[in-house]
């Protein structure tokens, strides 16, 4: 049965292209012929989802297949919802405008922690009972995947499976096996016990979950022997024969990332020790500049882009840069097309790379060093200097850039009162490189971001055992480093305390927090992350009314030997490397980038990347 949004409706809400579809490039298929309709969840609007490129990557791969169609949803904004439940219209896919609670698959992908009330609130709109257990035959199974899902257990209930790490391999696998089941038509739980096996699979009620008295989680254990005891998240070795579409939707309306999306390289070897990403996508794996130059050139013939990003976690690390920039301003500059270089370190900033990459156009520069002292830089294993950043600047400046962000943390371990003024000091000598140009070598009007975000710890990183700070301190230090930026220069932003409060309780929560999710929606909470949509209060009603403290999780340091909710899930790099980097961390003391010497991480253990061609 197709949805048909009236257009009242439409013309009510909004940005309405977020709700029509037939964009360029989606994907329409005569159901005929079809045994699996997947519906593909962003939890958060058309325009934060439409730029996320594993969306992008996962949606044409299910559409590869012949007996799969895969369809987009993204939660739909709260006018729009409004008149969805006042008409009594349920969530639908965008290709189709078919209901999803049709559907033989619901998959959400958790990039943030603050988007799980949107998991619920779609499930609910959809008609989707919200808790695994009370679903039955006639529901799509739910599943999940993607880095928040790194730790399960707040989702544990809601959620059927997930499936550990990257999904272009494990996802047609549960394809395969979903397409005999249905044939078969035998019972839900027969399914679950059909993909467990496979590896990435967690289904959460198939492991029991034992507590000790203090409440810390005393172990995870399968229900059956033949059960995985650890389940091990899965990479593709070799990403130049890995899928990757040559084309992309394009929308109708502006999106947050509005441009082809190349991605050079998964994981990194830089070891920051606040960075999950860092840390979860190892080992690295490159793709090389021949298969980059034949995908951008597709992209491009199939979207009419203007601009090519060129994505991964510490993009001034592919081996090949050099090469492949050349290559693609050579090819895409007489097409009028830009190249954008979104995170380029601070000791490896290149004005000649910039100039020829913005000839077309300039954007601002974004530096991260994250930490206002060296000393706290160490600690972090941020790597960079004081001298690293002037010269940067300089050299931007002197290249005609004017806007300069700089991201900051507030929060972060061993954190005095004297490493956040050397944040406010930073800023200062920046635009003092800056006045000590020449005017007429200088851009015009300077304008220097600074922006603090608060430290959240997260699971599989070295500080996973480290208490956040509370509330009252993160706004205390806000206040401290505020009154200490005197420049006109310099704007200063910084991250909700309430907010980065409750992620740090997702982040690290057990299956406990699973309730107070629920009963937070109940209260209202949804669009977590949309300040004008925020409420503390509830949370922290939802928390009391539980029988929860949020605390426990957010503001407790953990011993060594505490078992963490996710100690049952192997990222390949070990817990004993993670405590010796917190121990190096306290130390002050740094640890190379490993693509020139191995720290031993254990990562290699996958097989493939940079970890192997080292050896
Ligand atoms: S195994 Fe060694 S080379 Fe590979 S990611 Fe870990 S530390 Fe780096």
């Amino acid at each position: 049965m197709k949805i048909k949004i009236s257009d009242q409706i439409l013309q009510r809400v909004e940005k309405p292209s977020r709700y029509i579809g037939n964009e360029w490039n989606s994907i329409h298929k005569d159901l005929k012929g079809i045994q699996i309709r997947f519906a593909f969840c962003f939890p958060d609007v058309y325009e934060v989802g439409m730029s996320h490129l594993g969306m992008k990557i996962l949606y044409h791969l299910l559409n590869e297949r012949d007996d799969t169609y895969c369809e987009r949803v993204f939660a739909p904004w709260v006018d729009m919802e409004q008149s969805m439940r006042a008409n009594k219209i349920p969530l639908f896919a965008l290709e189709s405008h078919d209901p999803i609670s049709q559907f033989d698959f619901v998959g959400f992908t958790l990039q943030y922690e603050m988007s799980y009330t949107n998991i619920i609130n779609m499930l609910d709109l959809a008609g989707i009972p919200i808790y695994s257990k009370d679903r039955t035959k006639d529901h799509p199974f739910v599943c999940a995947g993607g880095p928040c899902a790194y730790n399960p257990e707040p989702l544990a209930d809601i959620v059927d499976f997930f499936m550990m790490g990257e999904g272009e391999d494990i996802i047609n696998e549960v394809m395969d096996e979903y397409g005999l089941w249905k044939v078969d038509n035998v019972s839900r739980e027969d399914f679950l016990n059909r993909i467990v096996n496979i590896e990435g699979i967690y289904i959460p009620r198939f492991y029991k979950v034992d507590y000790n008295e203090d409440g810390t989680v005393g172990g995870i254990m399968p229900v059956k022997k033949e059960y995985p005891r650890k389940i091990r998240k899965r990479i593709v070795k070799e990403l130049d024969k890995t899928f990757f579409p040559d084309r992309f939707i394009v929308p109708f309306t502006d999106i947050v990332h509005d441009r082809i999306m190349l991605e050079l390289f998964r994981g990194c070897t830089r070891g920051c020790r606040f960075c999950q990403a860092g840390f979860v996508y190892r080992p690295v794996r490159e793709r090389s500049a021949g298969k980059l130059l034949e995908l951008a050139r597709k992209l491009e013939e199939n979207t009419g882009y203007e601009e090519i990003s060129l994505t991964s976690l510490s993009t001034s690390d592919y081996t090949d840069l050099g090469h492949l920039t050349e290559e693609l301003i050579k090819e895409m500059e007489p097409r009028k097309v830009n190249l954008s270089l979104p995170s380029l370190r601070i000791d490896s900033f290149s004005l000649d790379l910039m100039e020829k990459a913005q000839r077309v156009r300039k954007s601002g520069l974004t530096f991260a060093p994250e930490a206002g002292t060296q000393r706290l830089r160490n600690v972090i294993n941020k790597g960079v200097t004081e001298e690293d950043l002037i010269n940067s600047v300089t050299t931007a400046f002197y290249g005609g850039w004017s806007g300069v962000k700089l991201y900051f943390m507030l929060g972060l371990p061993t954190e005095t009162y004297e490493d956040i003024e050397g944040i406010a000091e930073l800023g200062s000598k920046v635009v003092a490189a800056y006045m000590g140009i020449p005017r007429e070598k200088r851009g015009k009007g300077l304008n220097v971001t600074i922006s603090t975000s608060s430290f959240v710890p997260k699971p599989f990183t070295p500080f996973q055992w480290e208490a956040q700070d509370s509330i009252e301190t993160l706004r205390e230090k806000q206040r401290y480093l505020k009154d200490r930026i005197k420049s006109r220069h310099i704007i200063y932003n910084w991250h909700d305390a309430e907010l980065s409060f409750l992620e740090a309780v997702f982040a690290r929560g057990d299956r406990k927090v699973g309730n107070v999710l629920v009963k937070a929606w109940e209260k209202g909470c949804k669009f977590d992350s949309w300040g004008e949509h925020f409420k503390f209060k509830e949370w922290m009603e939802a928390f009391d009314e539980c029988g929860v403290d949020p605390h426990f999780y957010a503001n407790r340091r953990r011993s060594y030997d505490e078992v963490f909710p996710w100690d049952h899930i192997d990222v390949g790099v070990g817990k004993r490397f993670l405590i010796r980097e917190n121990e190096r961390a306290y130390g002050g003391e740094l640890t190379s980038n490993c693509r020139a010497d191995c720290s031993g991480c254990g990562a290699a253990a996958f097989g493939g990347g940079i970890c192997v061609e080292q050896r």
